[in-house]
């Protein structure tokens, strides 16, 4: 009983300011891979250089995936709660958000 009324808004903020930059270097990466898939495309008819490009591309995004999961977990029951963050986390009901 204790636990539901327990407020974690303030840990859930702490954890999303700390996210920011990386939550910036996702759109940079995900610009980076609409950019460069054209310039790729437009300078070399070779499929296998788009081919490296995509698997760098999937190399850097994985420690961008593994920090977006970590950031969107509860702060109460520690699961990922998944992109639709609201008031409550759905998991455990805490509140997570003013
Ligand atoms: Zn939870």
């Amino acid at each position: 009983m204790a636990d539901e009324k327990k407020d974690y808004t303030e840990a859930f903020s702490l954890q999303m300011r700390k996210f920011r930059p990386w939550g910036a270097a996702f759109f940079a990466w995900f610009a980076v891979l609409i950019v460069g898939s054209f310039i790729v495309l437009a300078m070399e008819c070779a499929m296998e250089h788009f081919l490296y490009f995509l698997i760098a591309m999937l190399l850097l995004v994985v420690p961008l995936v593994l920090r977006t999961i970590t950031a969107l977990r509860c702060p109460a029951c520690g699961r990922f709660m998944g992109r639709d963050v609201s008031k409550f986390c759905t998991l455990c009901g805490a509140q997570i958000r003013k």
